[in-house]
Formats: C-alpha cells, sequence, structure tokens
C-alpha cells in the first residue's frame, strides 16, 4: 500500500478562458482506492480524465507506473511512445459506458486486445469470455449493447478496461447513468475489484457507496482539492465549510 502508482504534481488545465484545474497534486499509491467527490463543475472528470491523458493537462508532472513526464510541452517520439505506454496503465470506465455499438459483448472486451496488444484471436476471446464470466456475464457475449441494459453494459465497459491489464482503473461516475435498481449490480463488480487489491480512482456521488470502498476521500472544489480524508472522518468531521455544505446537499 505504500508504493505510488499515480502521481499528479501541480496539474493545471483550461479549457479556453476557464481554469478547471489550478494545481493539483495527488499521489494515489498501489492498491489503494480513492474517491474523488465534489460539486458539479468541480473539475473531477477533467482530472481523471487527465490521469488517462484523454486530456493532456496543460502544464504540471504527471507519472503513472513507471512513466513519467512534464505536460504540456511538444513531444518528441520517445515522449509519445511514454505517454501511450503512460495511457495504457490505467483503465477508464465511463459515466456512458462508451461501448461499440456495432460489435458484441465479446467484440468490445477483445477490441483492445487484439488491436493495442495484439493478442492471436483464440487468446483474445479466451480472455474476453474469463472477463465477462468475471463481471457476471457470460451468457451474454454474443449480445449487442442495444440489447443489453445499462447495468450489463457497464460490466462489459468495466471487462473491456480490465482485457488491457491495467494498473489502476478509474471510473467517472460510474452508475450515473443508471436507474437506481441497476447500481448495485455495477458496484458489486467495483467491490470485487477492490477486494483483489485493484488500484482504483472513482469519481462518485454515492456517499454510501464511497464511505464503504474508499481508503481515502478526495474532495474537490473549484479546480483544487480543498480536502483529503479517511472516509470515517471525511463523512463525520469534514474540516472545511465547502466539504461541509456539499455533504448536507448530497445526504
Ligand atoms: P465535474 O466532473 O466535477 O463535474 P468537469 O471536470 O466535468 O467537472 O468540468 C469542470 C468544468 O470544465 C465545467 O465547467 C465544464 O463545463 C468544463 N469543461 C469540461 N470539459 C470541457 C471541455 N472539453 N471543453 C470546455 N469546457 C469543459
Amino acid at each position: 500500500m505504500t508504493q505510488p502508482m499515480i502521481e499528479l504534481r501541480g496539474i493545471h488545465k483550461r479549457f479556453a478562458d476557464l481554469e478547471v484545474l489550478r494545481g493539483v497534486d495527488l499521489t494515489v499509491r498501489a492498491g489503494e482506492v480513492v474517491v474523488l467527490m465534489g460539486p458539479s463543475g468541480s473539475g473531477k472528470t477533467t482530472l481523471v480524465r487527465c490521469m488517462n491523458l484523454l486530456e493532456e493537462p496543460d502544464s504540471g508532472h504527471l507519472r503513472v507506473c513507471d512513466c513519467a513526464f512534464d505536460c504540456g510541452s511538444p513531444r518528441d517520439r520517445a515522449g509519445r511512445r511514454l505517454a501511450r505506454q503512460a495511457r495504457r496503465r490505467t483503465g477508464m470506465v465511463f459515466q456512458q459506458f462508451n461501448l461499440f455499438p456495432h460489435m458484441t459483448a465479446l467484440g468490445n472486451v477483445i477490441e483492445g486486445p487484439r488491436q493495442v496488444r495484439q493478442l492471436p484471436m483464440s487468446e483474445a476471446i479466451a480472455l474476453g469470455e474469463r472477463l465477462l464470466d468475471r463481471v457476471g456475464l457470460s451468457g451474454k457475449r454474443d449480445e449487442y449493447p442495444s440489447r443489453l441494459s445499462g447495468g450489463q453494459k457497464q460490466r462489459v465497459a468495466i471487462a473491456r478496461a480490465l482485457a488491457m491489464e491495467p494498473r489502476a482503473v478509474l471510473f467517472d461516475e460510474p452508475t450515473s447513468a443508471l436507474d437506481p435498481e441497476l447500481h448495485a449490480e455495477v458496484l458489486e463488480v467495483i467491490r470485487e475489484l477492490a477486494g483483489e487489491g485493484m488500484t482504483m480512482v472513482i469519481v462518485t456521488h454515492e456517499t454510501h457507496f464511497a464511505r464503504e470502498i474508499a481508503d481515502r476521500i478526495v474532495f474537490m472544489d473549484g479546480g483544487v482539492i480543498v480536502e483529503e480524508a479517511a472516509p470515517e472522518a471525511f463523512f463525520t468531521r469534514p474540516t472545511q465549510e465547502r466539504a461541509r455544505s456539499f455533504l448536507r446537499l448530497v445526504d
């Protein structure tokens, strides 16, 4: 639990004249589950997207496992390779699933291993079947996303992220597009991953789940981290007024 898996130092990001991240420092240790909370617009999604380089920070230092680099300056070939490697060390699970609609559940899971890891088809299929089984969907391998429930789609998306054998998984509000009765099946899969020691960063408004699963709550507001604490301390005695007023609204 001590070795840093993801390290962000002085991360800044702006969209036009809106400064969304205003100097974020965060360390996520191997095996740690960090839950990012905060009001809408505080920069949580942008921060997890920066960890995966789906957004390029304007400045700051980023390290994912063994890949470390400065952000914001043009990259040479070696730098681009390092960035690609860093991106592959983390898997991303999106609010809206982002499955390929023209591919079956299995097709979605094996696309990355086939294209990026260049696994032979038979190995990719074996891996995909194993992962679909792990998220409780072995019976759905040949279904297209349009015939899956939201909870099933999100579980396929988790299997797809795991298929790249990431060192950490980033979740951006994984249940917020789902009907409430479908939350549990997705949270259960995340809970199992935590039990297996997966390093995870989870953006969620689900306070009960956050309290149960997080090793640490990181509370953001206005593009900065305002408070970091163990869940029990954060939920029972937040030190910052902004965290207190947020908790009054979500509880
Ligand atoms: P949160 O996840 O905490 O709700 P976001 O990171 O999604 O916050 O957004 C922070 C701010 O950045 C919001 O004001 C949002 O409108 C803005 N923003 C996010 N992505 C973009 C983008 N691609 N282009 C312009 N503005 C964006």
